[in-house]
Order: C-alpha cells, then sequence, then structure tokens
C-alpha cells in the first residue's frame, strides 16, 4: 500500500465532548491543540457518538468556539450507523429515532426513511422522541425489523448537568420489545475500525483521546491502538483504580497533552522509540480484530 505525501505515520482520533468542549464553552488550549495538528499535518479524525448533528453542523458548532475544522475532519455514530447498515444490505430502508445528523447519513448512503415496514428501526439522538414514535417501532421491531442503535450511551453532559442518552431511550424499546439493539457507535470497534481506516493508520500508529473510559479508553484498548485519558470531561483519576483496563496515559486536557508532546518534538512518547524502518509488508497486515 503507497503512502505517499503523509507528513506523519501516526494519528489522533478524538472525542469531543469532555475533550473539545463540556456543552457550548471550549475547554482551554483544544483550539490551539487542533490547530498544531492541522499546521503539522498531522492526520486526525474528531468522533462523536451523538447522532444528532450533521458533518456540516458540527463544524458550525466548532467555529463558534473558535476550533477551526473541515468536514472530512468529522466522524460521527450517523455516519459508522450508516455506512454499517449500506454495506449489510445496500439500498435498504430504515424507520428513524432521530434526527437531522442520521437522517442525512442514511440518505447519503443509499438508504429510504420510511414508516412501514422498515428492514431497520434505527435510533438516534433528538429531541422529536415521543410514545408514538415508540410504539410504532416496537410494533415494526416485533414484525422483522431489526433494531439497530447509533450508540448505548446512558445519558450525556450538558451546561445543566445530564440529560438521558441514545442507550436511555434504546432500552425503552428493548424492554417492550425483548430484542437486545445492535450498537455501531463507540466502543463498537466498527466505528473505532472504520474511523481509523479513514485516516489510513496501522492500528499500533493510531492514538485514541478521550475523556470516558466506558467508550474511548475501553474501544480503544480492545482495538490495540493507543489511549490518552483527558480529565476535562467526566471521568476523575480517583475512578481509575476500579478499571481493569486503563489509558496509556493522563492528562488534565488537550492544553497539556500539546504541551507533553511539543517537549517531545510532536513525536508521541507512548509509541515505540524503535527507529520507524518497517517495510511495506507491515502495511498490508490487516490485524485480526
Ligand atoms: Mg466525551
Amino acid at each position: 500500500m503507497e503512502r505517499k505525501g503523509r507528513a506523519e505515520t501516526f494519528g489522533f482520533l478524538i472525542d469531543m465532548d469532555g475533550v473539545l468542549y463540556r456543552g457550548s464553552e471550549l475547554i482551554a488550549g483544544a483550539d490551539h491543540f487542533i490547530a498544531q495538528l492541522r499546521s503539522r499535518e498531522i492526520p486526525f479524525l474528531l468522533l462523536t457518538n451523538n447522532s444528532q448533528r450533521t458533518r456540516r453542523d458540527v463544524v458550525a458548532k466548532l467555529a463558534r468556539i473558535g476550533i477551526d475544522v473541515e468536514d472530512q475532519h468529522i466522524f460521527t455514530s450517523a455516519m459508522a450507523t450508516a455506512r454499517f447498515l449500506a454495506q449489510k444490505k445496500p439500498g435498504g430502508t430504515a424507520f428513524v429515532i432521530g434526527e437531522g445528523g442520521l437522517l442525512t447519513a442514511l440518505h447519503q448512503n443509499g438508504y429510504a426513511v420510511v414508516d412501514h415496514d422498515p428492514d431497520f428501526v434505527v435510533v438516534g439522538e433528538g429531541r422529536t422522541f415521543n410514545l408514538e414514535l415508540v410504539e410504532a417501532a416496537v410494533r415494526m421491531v416485533l414484525s422483522g425489523a431489526k433494531l439497530v442503535a447509533t450508540n448505548l450511551d446512558p445519558n450525556c453532559p450538558t451546561q445543566h448537568g445530564l440529560r438521558p442518552g441514545c442507550g436511555a431511550m434504546t432500552a425503552m424499546l428493548e424492554i417492550a420489545t425483548g430484542v437486545r439493539a445492535f450498537s455501531v457507535g463507540k466502543p463498537s470497534p466498527i466505528m473505532m475500525r472504520a474511523a481509523r481506516k479513514e485516516l489510513r493508520l496501522a492500528t499500533d500508529e493510531t492514538t485514541m483521546i478521550g475523556d470516558t473510559m466506558e467508550t474511548d479508553i475501553l474501544g480503544g484498548v480492545q482495538l490495540g491502538f493507543h489511549t490518552v485519558l483527558v480529565l476535562s470531561g467526566g471521568t476523575r483519576l480517583e475512578d481509575l483504580p476500579r478499571y481493569a483496563y486503563g489509558p496509556d496515559l493522563v492528562v488534565q486536557s488537550l492544553d497539556e497533552l500539546g504541551r507533553t508532546l511539543d517537549e517531545a518534538g510532536w513525536q508521541p512518547p507512548w509509541l515505540s522509540t524503535a527507529p520507524r524502518d518497517r517495510d511495506d509488508s507491515d502495511f498490508l497486515v490487516e490485524p485480526v480484530t
């Protein structure tokens, strides 16, 4: 596999909520960190389990808080879900409980959104959730439609505390139907592996940066990525001993990570210090995941 023109042979998958911002507030230093990655041509993707927004919406939200990125830097669970469904059943149909991000991603991947006899019932985040939709979805699942969730996050942080997440809404359908939903978002290897492949990185060239042990760090560890936990979101240092797995590095925020990388000449110290003189065949071997 030719990889000409690449400035670096490492790159980052970066969670957004609790890493770049909290609610609508920038986490200090995140703007500078992303600007550094761009100016140094270090490949990265910004990942979110939130399926509500389109790529464009996310770019606009980030621009408002001073983070300058393009559409191709964004990878949402809505995109991962739509691509997965399009691979599994090209040209299929979906009944959707969700909003623009999910609807757009499904349309872009050749799916029709229907309200009768769908191949899949797909659940994402949104503010339009109501009992009428749930009742229709339950009937469809019991008639054979497959139940898919963009993610199973139980809740999401806001400026005012927590709001119920997609996992909470999905649980209602699961209990009513007795069917377990299939989820594509973090920590599912489907989303995290697709993100790595989008950057054309090998497993050991990939570092996942996130604030949540159960999604970002767990998914990264399961896939063999390097992992960095930031404490600017939902996890505290004293939470770590109760997990059987852990990140390679813990930092307060992207600001501190940027300073650590600055000191190392932007060669991540957690990567192998051996000269990176592997031949091309290394890149042709896909790790079994
Ligand atoms: Mg997060």
